[in-house]
């Protein structure tokens, strides 16, 4: 059904780095980079050390997020090589395809040159010895998606769906394309964003704006695990827009994201 076959990595890209996990989404906009950044963060706070690589290319959000979008790329030679440096904050090195474009000029990028770029990003930089490395990939299935499962030993991928029976639908599409037997990547689970939301007034109440337990029915007639319901909430929003993760706090919201990044590396 789908054109690649997976090939044998030839060698390893990132030889220090124990796992690499791909968050996805079926549809745009349900919430896929504001969880991978969280997701980045709060396994920092657990612990562990962190890479997360911003491969969106439609929408490069992760600069925004840590509040990176100004800083210099620096380049580094190690062993002979030139390396870029990626940007450490909060205890996650980052890096972003954002960063190899002009933030203000609209970019339409050709398949092969997206490729190019982002395996520029993976096999060029100084990603060193790392527990987790985080990939926020594009929405939807596309050849970029295949190109960095065949590169990498992607040891999981994470699906973000909000319960929306179009990005259900769109989830489906993208788990069917991991778990087809060529591309054969295990799906880890999915992350409910967007359950619903309690106004501060009213913390007894919920309302689900976009249906109820869309994805955790999802996963029960998938057998994939459930990772975590994230309701809306004004923080995660602000803390997106400035620059400062909500999972960086100690708030009913940032421990849902402690408990998300808990239930990945379970
Ligand atoms: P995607 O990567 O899927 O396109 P984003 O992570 O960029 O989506 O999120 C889209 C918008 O929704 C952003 O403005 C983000 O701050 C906001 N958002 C995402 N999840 C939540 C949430 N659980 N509560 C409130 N706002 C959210």
């Amino acid at each position: 059904k789908f054109r690649h076959t997976a090939p044998e990595p030839r060698e390893n890209p990132l030889p220090g780095v124990k796992n690499i996990i791909g968050v996805s989404s079926g549809k745009g906009g349900v919430g896929k980079s504001t969880v991978a950044s969280n997701l980045a963060v709060a396994l920092a706070r657990l612990g562990y050390k962190v890479g997360l690589l911003d491969a969106d290319i439609f929408g490069p959000s992760v600069p925004k997020m840590f509040g990176v979008e100004d800083e210099p790329i620096y380049m580094e030679t190690v062993d002979g090589n030139d390396l870029i440096v990626p940007i450490e904050k909060y205890g996650v090195k980052v890096l972003s395809i954002g960063f190899l474009v002009d933030r203000n000029s609209p970019v339409l990028w050709r398949g092969a040159m997206a490729s190019r770029a982002l395996n520029q990003l993976i096999t060029q930089a100084n990603w060193g010895e790392l527990d987790y490395f985080l990939i926020d990939m594009p929405p939807g299935t596309s050849d970029i998606h295949l190109t960095l499962v065949q590169t990498l030993a992607v040891t999981g991928v994470v699906i973000v769906s909000t319960p929306q029976e179009v990005a259900l639908a769109d989830a489906r599409k993208g788990i069917a394309m991991f778990t087809d037997e060529k591309v054969n990547v295990p799906v880890l689970g999915i992350v409910e964003n967007m359950a619903w939301f309690t106004p501060a007034a009213h913390p007894d109440e919920r309302y689900y704006l976009f249906g109820r337990d869309g994805a955790v029915k999802l996963s029960e007639e998938l057998k994939v695990k459930l990772l975590a319901q994230i309701p809306i909430v004004g923080t995660i929003c602000e803390g997106g827009d400035s620059g400062s993760p909500i999972a960086l706090n100690d708030s009913i919201t940032g421990e849902a994201f402690l408990d998300l990044g808990r239930s990945v590396v379970e």
